[in-house]
């Protein structure tokens, strides 16, 4: 009962897929989890509708510091993978915009269709228990839980990042993996919104959401940014996030489908400065833009100086964030388990054999889009199709 040919630890995104592809090979798995059903986190991507995919997947929507890593499974997982699973067990999608395809109905049709399928190959599936050990004795390993031991010659981590705890994430990959001697490059909330100084001119303006450009070392986005009570979010925050490090400023466009300075020759020279700024902006926001005594001035008053500060305040707002939402509120784990001593090909570490590490434990991290759920199920295929 307890010797099994695969551990599975994680029944997440890339342990659920890890255990279907090895059982469909005729492999006996074994999944432990301490929640108390599969997918968790799927559960509640992409607001429900879980953002299985992207169309336009290639290694560079993925940061790692080793940049070729990702290429050996992902060229070997296409979204045509994800496409045809969906297809096979009639769940319906949509694509959105940016290429990415998210579930109609609900994702909880994948959790329940990936869980299912797991369960006709004979998986076993272990919920609700705490891994109180993983030690390699010869070339078996001895998976201790709260009341069982198992043995497999094979271990797969799937243990997910540390984000959004709230879930049941925890640092338990990494610790595993630091006890078979792996490196973890430092761990940061990505994918997060970004919090403001207190005395920064764009407060109080939670609830407002408009399209804007944010660039942040050397990195630039253009989507829907949503004020919060504490700063910025939406998805070109959670983008930009991913790239920006505390201290950096990051600059706001605003305005990036249009010109303030074109809108303000078109007008003439009679309107007031505020009815143009008016025209583009929620009044709350233009308001808080541009100082009253400069709104109040007719545009044939406005000097080259004025003109200087509505560009810098509308087309290019430089602001320095104060830091993160950090983990409760991260979509994704920026750093995890160095992928230097991990196969790309077999997601097998180097330092141990049979030990295995797939999705977000390790170091790769995805753009925001469903590039980090095909990142699980590719790693995931990657190590299911060997162990
Ligand atoms: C709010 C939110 C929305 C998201 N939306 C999207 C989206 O739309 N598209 C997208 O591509 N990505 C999205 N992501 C990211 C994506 O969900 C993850 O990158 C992906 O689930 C990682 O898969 P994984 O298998 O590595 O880890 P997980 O799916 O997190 O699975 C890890 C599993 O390990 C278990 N576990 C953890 N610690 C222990 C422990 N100590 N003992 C036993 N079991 C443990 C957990 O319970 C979990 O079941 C979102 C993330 C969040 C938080």
């Amino acid at each position: 009962m307890n010797q099994h040919d695969v551990i599975i630890l994680g029944a997440g995104a890339s342990g659920l897929w890890a255990a279907l592809t090895a059982a469909k090979r005729g492999r006996t798995v074994l999944v432990v989890d301490h929640a108390r059903k599969a997918g968790r986190k799927i559960l509640i991507a992409g607001g429900g509708k879980c953002n299985f995919t992207n169309i336009d997947i290639s290694p560079a929507n993925y940061h790692c510091k080793n940049r070729h890593f990702c290429k050996s499974a992902l060229a070997r997982f296409s979204p045509r993978h994800m496409v045809e699973y969906l297809s096979l067990h009639e769940i319906p999608w949509e694509e959105r915009e940016h290429s990415q395809l998210f579930c109609t109905r609900s994702a909880a049709d994948i959790t329940e269709a990936l869980y299912n399928d797991c369960l006709e190959h004979n998986v076993r599936f272990l919920f609700s228990e705490q891994i109180t050990s993983v030690q390699k004795k010869d070339d078996l390993f001895d998976v201790q839980l709260t009341d069982s031991t198992h043995q497999a010659p094979s271990v797969i981590v799937a243990l997910g990042g540390s984000a959004w705890p709230q879930v049941g994430a925890t640092d338990a990959g990494y610790k595993i993996a630091r006890t078979f001697g792996h490196k973890i490059i430092p761990t940061f909330p990505a994918l997060v919104p970004l919090m403001m100084p207190s005395n920064w001119k764009l407060k109080n303006l939670s609830g407002i959401a408009l399209p804007v450009t944010i660039s942040s070392n050397g990195k630039q986005f253009t989507e829907n940014m949503l004020f919060t009570h504490k700063g910025i979010s939406g998805p070109v925050v959670l983008q930009i996030s991913a790239h920006w490090k505390k201290g950096d400023s990051i600059e706001i466009d605003l305005l990036p489908y249009a010109s303030i300075e074109e809108s303000i020759k078109e007008a003439g020279s009679k309107p007031l400065l505020k009815t143009i700024v008016n025209r583009h902006f929620p009044e709350r926001l233009a308001s808080a833009l541009i100082r009253q005594e400069l709104g109040e001035k007719q545009l044939a008053q406005l000097s080259k100086k004025d003109m200087q500060e509505i560009h810098a305040s509308i087309h290019a707002f430089n602001v320095v964030p104060t830091g993160t939402e950090g983990m409760k509120k991260a979509e994704a784990t920026g750093g995890g388990v160095d992928t230097a001593d991990i196969s790309s090909k077999t997601m097998e570490s180097k330092l141990c054999k049979g030990l295995y590490f797939t999705g977000e434990v390790l170091d790769v991290l995805g753009d925001l889009g469903g590039f980090n759920l095909h990142w699980a199920w590719a790693s995931g295929n990657a190590a299911g199709e060997v162990v």
